[in-house]
């Protein structure tokens, strides 16, 4: 299958999904995940209608977003990886989003070095909702306090949650993860309603229809687009 039919068949499957939840799949957003591919797969998937791309490495991500910048193409580039204040510059310089914030520290220093000729960076805070043995993600009890800082800062734009819950076969338990997540959005935009909350990033290609029926906005999705990714060094 070529990269162009496989998002066809996830368009499908996100619009099959919608219906089945009562939601208009215009309220979905497919984030086509390109970690470790190269720019042609991304043009590609360009020329097949895909505008949103997702990146786990700054590095990498950088290189492809300055690659297709300077040809004048309008792609919207999501950091989608855990990310080390080291790194931060890079990624408030070039990105348009992070899905990853969970720090106040960080969310500072990404203000601090937003360049003040671009838009706001779009910030969805990362809740860590399952995984114990992750290291990502805040608390759902932090939520507030760390959004209440983001909404402080004048170069972020907070838009909402993102969340990668702990891997499993079992479709209830998968359920029970997004149906916190669902709860702590809806807490979020009550507590916040002069933000733009709008941005509720869950699922993946194994777990889309389950996310999409409690609520998700965005389905993050790499090689079911893309192929496998190999790791192996070049
Ligand atoms: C890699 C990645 C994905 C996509 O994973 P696939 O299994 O390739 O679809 C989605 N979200 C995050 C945060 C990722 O790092």
């Amino acid at each position: 299958m070529t990269i162009q039919q496989n998002l066809q068949q996830l368009q499908t499957q996100i619009q099959q999904a919608c219906e089945q939840a009562q939601r208009a799949s215009t309220d979905i957003t497919l984030l086509a995940v390109s970690k470790t591919k190269p720019v042609e797969a991304i043009l590609a998937a360009y020329q097949a209608g895909q505008r949103q791309f997702g990146e786990n490495y700054v590095q990498e991500g950088v290189e492809k977003i300055q690659h297709f910048e300077g040809q004048g193409f309008d792609l919207e580039w999501h950091f989608i990886g855990p990310l080390q204040s080291n790194k931060s510059r890079l990624v408030a310089e070039h990105f348009d989003w992070i899905q990853t914030l969970d720090r106040a520290k960080i969310a500072d220093r990404l203000n601090d070095q937003r360049p003040h000729y671009k838009k706001p960076l779009n910030v969805l805070i990362q809740i860590n909702i399952s995984d114990e043995s992750s290291k990502s993600g805040i608390q759902p009890a932090e939520m507030l306090d760390l959004a209440k800082h983001i909404k402080n800062l004048p170069h972020l734009c907070l838009r909402g949650l993102m969340a990668i819950p702990a891997p499993t076969n079992d479709i209830h338990q998968q359920k029970q993860a997004f149906m916190q997540m669902q709860q702590l959005f809806e807490q979020l935009q009550r507590a916040l309603p002069e933000c733009q909350i709008d941005t509720l990033s869950m699922g993946m290609s194994d777990d889309l229809t389950a996310a999409i029926e409690c609520g998700s906005t965005m389905v993050r999705i790499g090689t079911a687009i893309f192929g496998a990714r190999d790791y192996t060094p070049k």
